[in-house]
């Protein structure tokens, strides 16, 4: 298992231009907003209809507390819960179990995700920090799945909770990856 923050010194000469990586790998049910997240993230930008069965791996240079991070993101595209969670398991860092507040499936579909870590967790050197989100805070009018509902959940698995939406301020969304790569580099 690799440790929970490669360090890898970019220019061979400079010890203060030491980089970081960190590997998020996003999760949840298909409709969730997954992709929608991690669009936002890495161009500022909502776009509304994502091909819901693409998985990929996208990568940016993030500057984190005054700190350069590599940060690959998987955008994962189950289409029926947890299937070959081999493939991020090893992979990931942090682990960003994603619902939408305005469909109560989609929370209990997180529940899946949230045992397989943290058996994994449990097993492992390091724990690595797990992050649920309730996304589609714009539709509080439909809203499904209370506050409490997720905090008593994500408190349940010992896992920071936040609502976020992929539709309204970048620095919102941009903040919960943050504070996963401040999560992983606490350890
Ligand atoms: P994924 O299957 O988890 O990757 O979900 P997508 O990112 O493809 O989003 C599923 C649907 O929800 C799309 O129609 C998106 O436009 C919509 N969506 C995603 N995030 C939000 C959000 O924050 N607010 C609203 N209103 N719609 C969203
Ligand atoms: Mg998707």
């Amino acid at each position: 298992k690799p440790r929970a923050l490669n360090v890898v010194n970019i220019s061979g000469a400079n010890e203060r231009n030491v980089h970081l990586e960190c590997n998020i790998v996003l999760l949840g049910c298909r409709g969730a907003g997954k992709s929608a997240l991690t669009v936002k993230f890495l161009t500022r930008r909502f776009i509304s209809e994502y091909d819901p069965f693409l998985e990929d791996t996208y990568t940016s240079e993030e500057v984190v507390d005054q700190q350069t991070v590599l940060v690959r993101v998987m955008d994962t595209a189950d289409q029926n819960g947890p299937v070959n969670p081999e493939r991020y398991l090893h992979w990931a860092n942090a682990f960003l179990v994603v619902y939408s507040i305005d469909n109560k499936k989609s929370f209990e579909g997180c529940c899946h995700y949230l045992d397989i870590i943290s058996q994994y967790n449990r097993g492992a050197l390091h724990e690595n920090p797990v992050l649920l989100l309730g996304n589609k805070l714009d539709m509080e009018r439909y809203r499904q799945v209370s506050k409490a509902d997720g905090s008593a959940l994500a408190s349940r698995h010992g896992c920071l909770f936040r609502e976020v939406s992929a539709c309204l301020d970048f620095r919102l969304v941009q903040q919960v990856f943050h504070e996963a790569i401040q999560e992983v580099r606490k350890e």
